[in-house]
């Protein structure tokens, strides 16, 4: 727990900031190599491995913006003219283009996404147009070239449509789509092994004797993982026996990257730092954040190691901040800090300077359409509801004590990885 009174670990000088931590992660990996080809329906979420540029321009060809009538736009009427006649002389499909030619005075019924007929450049909608017979009766106020979609208005010939390291999102599946791509080339994914430590922790499902808890950081950090793509290899419920441990941590380090959670106190049970000096290296693991510390951050045989902390709040605050944007870096993706917001609390926060403090609340709008923020009532580490229930994290900087209700604060809405 990540109780009150005094705090020996937020002596300066000996942690890092949120900041330097999440820097000194990020600088200590790099992307991945390889690639792979694979159907535009399964790129979802994958990382683009190349740059695509786009063979042809969208829309290719222009086209009808609206379902009515083309014709020159030198024949509209003026404003104050009479409506006049055109002859229809056609048809223009999407799909079936007219073939002919639009002559001075005559019209070409149209549809949406259809090929503007030759000699036509402005589109009349349906609503503007009085049919009688084979007539279509157009009156004045329209605009030279009106509703018509330009060729190369969306993307033109020759331009970049996606960079590489992109995350695949929905619109970018269609994008890809669009520029004839049925395949695409996305890098490998990132595979990281992880495991839970603990004697207490039992399978749920399983029995539970006195003192035993259910697991819970496998399931959230396995989910999390899953979110960001990654090839996850649960390793299971690993005992504080630290054969047990040093074996797993050892087997796991064939991935790109291990995470474990539990074990990293100064705990009688709390084996993982010390064996991660033991058979790796300690990059660091005194960061001033709350909840979160202690972790464990370094090495072992190549593979990065992320020893997060057992509490189930602080291992997913620690994997948001210092274990993501690594494995986005790996994973080909530069990452950015998320965008924060400020707006109101309504609640007093209880917070001691020294730390940078990650509550969590409900991002919410008042009665008069007024963004605000409602602080979670239980703050503790080891509180899962507080992230359950919430959307975002109220974000109080190290120097800042508690904070009075209606104060402006910092606020971070979780993203789709938690
Ligand atoms: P530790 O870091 O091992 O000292 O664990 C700190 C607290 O987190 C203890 O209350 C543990 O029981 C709890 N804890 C550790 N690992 C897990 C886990 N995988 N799921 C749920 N709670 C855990
Ligand atoms: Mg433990």
């Amino acid at each position: 727990m990540n109780g009150g009174g005094s705090n020996p670990d937020a002596r300066p000088g000996k942690h890092l900031s949120v900041e330097q931590a999440r820097e000194r992660t990020i600088a200590a990996v790099a992307p991945v190599t390889g690639h792979q080809t694979v159907p535009l329906a399964g790129a979802l979420g994958r990382i683009l491995h190349a740059d695509v540029t786009a063979p042809a321009d969208i829309p290719a060809f222009a086209a009808s913006a609206m379902d009515g009538y083309a014709l020159r736009s030198a024949d509209l009427p003026g404003t104050d003219d009479a409506p006049r006649g055109f002859p229809v002389i056609g048809a223009s499909f999407a799909g079936a283009p007219f073939d002919g030619r639009v002559g001075a005075g005559e019209c070409v019924r149209i549809m949406t996404g259809a090929p503007m007929p030759d000699g036509a450049d402005a589109v009349v909608i349906q609503e503007d147009v009085e049919r009688s017979g084979d007539q279509a009766l157009i009156g004045g106020g329209h605009q030279p070239g009106q509703h018509v979609r330009a060729p190369g208005e969306d993307v033109t010939a020759g331009s970049r449509v996606l960079p590489a390291g992109r995350r695949l999102r929905p619109a970018d599946l269609g994008m890809l789509a669009g520029v004839g791509r049925g395949e695409v080339a996305v890098r490998r994914r990132v595979r990281v092994s992880y495991f839970s430590t603990g004697d207490e922790l039992v399978e749920p499902g399983g029995r539970l004797r006195r003192g035993d808890i259910f697991e819970r950081n496998r399931y959230t950090i396995g989910a999390m993982l899953e979110r960001l793509g990654v090839e996850g290899r649960d390793l299971g419920i690993i005992p504080d026996d630290r054969d047990a441990i040093r074996e797993t941590m050892l087997a796991a380090a064939e991935a790109d990257a291990v995470i474990t959670s539990g074990g990293v106190s100064v705990g009688e049970a709390d084996y993982v730092r010390e064996l991660l000096e033991e058979v790796g290296e300690v990059d660091f693991w005194r960061v001033s954040v709350k909840p979160g510390k202690p972790l464990a951050v370094g090495t072992v045989r190549g593979a990065r190691f992320y020893g997060l902390p057992g509490n189930p709040v602080s291992s997913m605050v620690t994997f948001y901040l210092f274990v993501r944007p690594a494995l986005e870096r790996m994973a080909g993706v530069e990452p950015v800090a998320p965008a924060a917001w400020r707006v109101r609390c309504t609640q007093p926060l209880r917070k001691q300077p020294g730390r940078t403090d990650f509550q969590r609340g409900v991002l919410e709008r008042d009665a008069d359409g007024e963004s605000r923020v409602r602080p979670m009532p239980e703050q503790g580490s080891s509180i899962l509801s507080s992230m359950s229930g919430a959307n975002c994290f109220i974000v109080l900087p190290a120097r800042s004590g508690d904070v009075e209700a209606g104060t402006m604060v910092e606020v971070i809405p979780f993203d789709e990885t938690l």
